[in-house]
């Protein structure tokens, strides 16, 4: 631990300008540090987790980019110092003259230092001219792209100086197809950055993103605490990272600490920062080249917390609170390794686009040894496209990197948020990609095996396993016995166990439609067959927000929501959501020529509640025949045509699988009926 300081200089109370996991970890090091903690929300989140978890909480009616109201809630709660998190206010270099001008201290670098890094161009002139490597290239205004792109070879990657968050970023292979690309990354960087100036960087081949965390204070001293490894990548943002990197040696780890430290120093740096490199990891000695340095804390600081056991909130609010570092270089240790992965409300089916929906059931990792969650889920909460969809981090530590993946996979296997479409199945196929195991990690990794990584996320039993629709028709139809309760006619015959009758539920899930047929009682043990699989022995278990399902004596264990008619089951980080076709709609096959051969199915199982008609009576199209019950909805069935009543296949209180026939309306003969009476009616009389 750190050496205690006489804690005079500590901050009596501080907001923490941001939501979700960053605000709640702010807020979990402040109370450790018996500061008061003040919350600010935006309307959509009034009820977030990080409002709950602080001392006081104060509304933010513009959301989280309101300087003035975020400035204004400070003052009214008192607070002696600004925490921003990272993005929203992080970076934003007015905000921090606005805090300096209310006497508030804002716990992030001068704003000076942030400006000169926050422009790439400005960035690397500054931090070359300090003697650390830079990827060769060249920036407008002074040099011409295309030039400087002959000099240092093609592909060339051309970016925007202002640029973040890999927007704007093109590779070009050849002279010939530089200027598309120019064109191109200038367009984005207007519309994104206000900014055109580009620069171009030689495109190094098989790259690695290695990042130095340091730290500097406001008496001069400057230390790093080792690097992170953020080479798994999609669409150029991390999604897994350690400490350490499983290439780097002492000697290129020592080198590349120093260069970050000098980077650090050339522009005056003060608080926690990271210095982001290249690293050329298909190149003898792989040269590092520093690409840009973020001027706040990261996404992925608590892999060097694991690794150092040390807190850089604290750190960073020691720091601003005008205290020394409590440590110097030699103090500084890293022991084991730590990987953490992002979970991301994404489908990385669908090119990664952000789902949403609203948390029906979640569990994350507890017991888990060494492991480290930090999330921002709430059960209940609405993930939404208001903010970023990264919903939690789930970080692993171990004395070795192969444990440190293996505990990492376990905790993600048990994080399960139904409702809302996650990338943990995604993240574990990585996780056990060959060459992940072995440490040959590149940025290009992901998109190169895209393919290979989707079908690995699906799991051996491809996309929608047997087991799975097995399950929820078991839930589906406990929950249809449940709701039945003690009235006696609602309670199918059927059901009793022994003189069963089979229920078919057709249940559509992923895209897919699949019949299951159920018979006997799921809670007392029943039978239950999945599409063409022969029937198999059952049981269902449920209480709470899980289901063990017991097929053929092999038992497995689901989280279980149902929300509405939907049926999600959640394990091992996948999740599905399975619906039950609604009355009204019929699956791909169901019923086909209802209306044609005026047969009359039943559109769900359920219990027929009314019947309306008699045989032999004359009825209109449309006509209600019978009404059908399931799970306390009912469906009128009406005739698919008008004609007589032929067969009456259904009675009262009679449970019916899904399409059974109930009825049959059969034309009357010719000139008799209205159908046939019409003016265009060929055999009209
Ligand atoms: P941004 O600020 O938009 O995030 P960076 O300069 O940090 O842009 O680069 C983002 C990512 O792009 C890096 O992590 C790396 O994967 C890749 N990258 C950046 N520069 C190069 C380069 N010269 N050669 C190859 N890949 C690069």
């Amino acid at each position: 631990m750190l050496p205690t300081t006489s804690g005079t200089s500590m901050f009596g109370t501080v907001l923490v300008a941001n939501r979700g996991e960053i605000a709640l970890r702010v807020i979990r090091t402040l109370r450790r540090l018996g500061v008061r903690s003040v919350a600010v929300y935006s309307d959509a989140d009034a009820g977030a987790a990080h409002v709950r978890a602080a001392d006081t909480a104060v509304r933010l009616p513009s959301g989280y980019l309101a300087v003035e109201e975020v400035i204004a809630a400070a003052r009214r709660s008192g607070a002696q110092a600004i925490h921003p998190g990272y993005g929203f206010l992080a970076e934003n270099t007015a905000f921090a003259r606005r805090c300096a001008e209310e006497g508030v201290v804002f716990v992030g670098p001068p704003a000076a230092a942030v400006e000169a890094m926050g422009d790439k161009i400005r960035a690397k002139a500054a931090v070359a001219a300090a003697g650390v490597p830079v990827v060769p290239g060249g920036a407008e205004p002074h040099d011409d792209l295309l030039e400087a792109a002959l000099r240092v070879g093609f592909p060339v990657l051309v970016k925007p100086s202002a640029g973040g968050g890999g927007k704007g970023m093109l590779v070009a292979r050849t002279a010939g197809e530089l200027p598309g690309a120019i064109e191109s990354a200038r367009r984005t960087a207007a519309a994104a950055f206000g900014d055109a100036t580009l620069l171009i960087e030689r495109y190094i081949a098989g790259p690695r993103h290695i990042e130095i965390q340091v730290l500097a204070d406001a008496h001069g001293n400057v230390i790093h605490l080792g690097e992170r490894e953020c080479s798994l990548q999609r669409r150029h943002q991390k999604i897994i990272e350690e400490a350490p990197s499983p290439l780097l040696d002492e000697e290129t780890r020592r080198r590349m600490g120093e260069d970050a430290v000098r980077a650090a120093r050339a522009v005056g740096y003060v608080g926690a920062g990271t210095v982001e490199f290249i690293v050329a990891g298909d190149e003898p000695g792989h040269p590092a080249y520093f690409i840009e340095m973020n001027t706040r804390l990261q996404v992925e600081h608590p892999v060097t917390e694991m690794v150092t056991g040390l807190d850089l909130v604290e750190l960073q609010l020691r720091v601003a609170a005008g205290e020394p570092l409590p440590l110097a270089q030699p103090d500084v240790r890293a022991n084991g390794h730590a990987v953490e992965a992002r979970v991301y409300a994404e489908d990385p089916a669908r090119d990664f686009l952000p789902t949403g929906g609203r948390v029906l059931a979640l569990e994350e990792p507890d017991d888990h040894p060494h492991v480290r969650v930090d999330s921002g889920l709430t059960p209940g909460m609405a993930v939404g496209s208001d903010y970023d969809p990264m919903l939690s981090k789930v970080i692993a530590w171990a004395p070795d990197r192969a444990l440190a993946l293996r505990r990492l996979d376990a905790a993600l296997g048990a994080t399960t948020v139904l409702g809302v479409p996650t990338n943990v199945a995604f993240l574990r196929a990585l996780l056990a990609d060959p060459d992940v195991t072995a440490g040959r990690l590149s940025t290009g990794l992901i998109d190169q095996r895209l393919g290979a990584l989707l079908a690995a996320a699906q799991g051996p039993g491809g996309p929608v396993p047997g087991e799975v629709p097995a399950a929820a028709a078991l839930v589906l139809h406990d929950e249809l016995a449940r709701r039945a309760g003690d009235d006696p006619w609602a309670v199918p015959d059927g059901w009793r166990v022994g003189e069963a009758a089979w229920t078919t539920w057709r249940l559509t899930v992923r895209g897919e439609t699949i019949d299951v047929r159920v018979r006997g009682l799921p809670a007392a043990g029943c039978e239950v067959a999945a599409g063409d699989a022969p029937a198999v022995p059952a049981r269902l278990d449920r209480s709470g927000g899980e289901a063990r399902v017991t097929l053929d004596g092999v038992t497995t264990r689901y989280a279980c929501a149902l929300d509405g008619g939907t049926v999600w089951l959640g394990r091992d980080g996948a999740s599905w959501a399975l619906t039950p076709h609604r009355p009204g709609e019929r699956g791909a096959g169901a019923g086909a020529g209802a209306a044609g051969d005026g047969v009359v199915r039943s559109p769900m199982p359920g219990t027929v509640l009314l019947v309306k008609v008699v045989p032999g009576e004359r009825v209109a199209e449309g006509q209600p025949l019978l009404v059908v019950e399931a799970m306390k909805m009912e469906h009128t069935v009406a005739a698919p045509a008008a004609g007589i009543v032929a067969e009456l296949a259904a009675r009262a209180g009679q449970p019916v699988d899904m399409d059974a026939v109930l009825a049959v309306v059969r034309p009357e003969p010719d000139g008799e009926g209205p159908a046939q009476a019409g003016p265009d009616a060929e055999g009209g009389a």
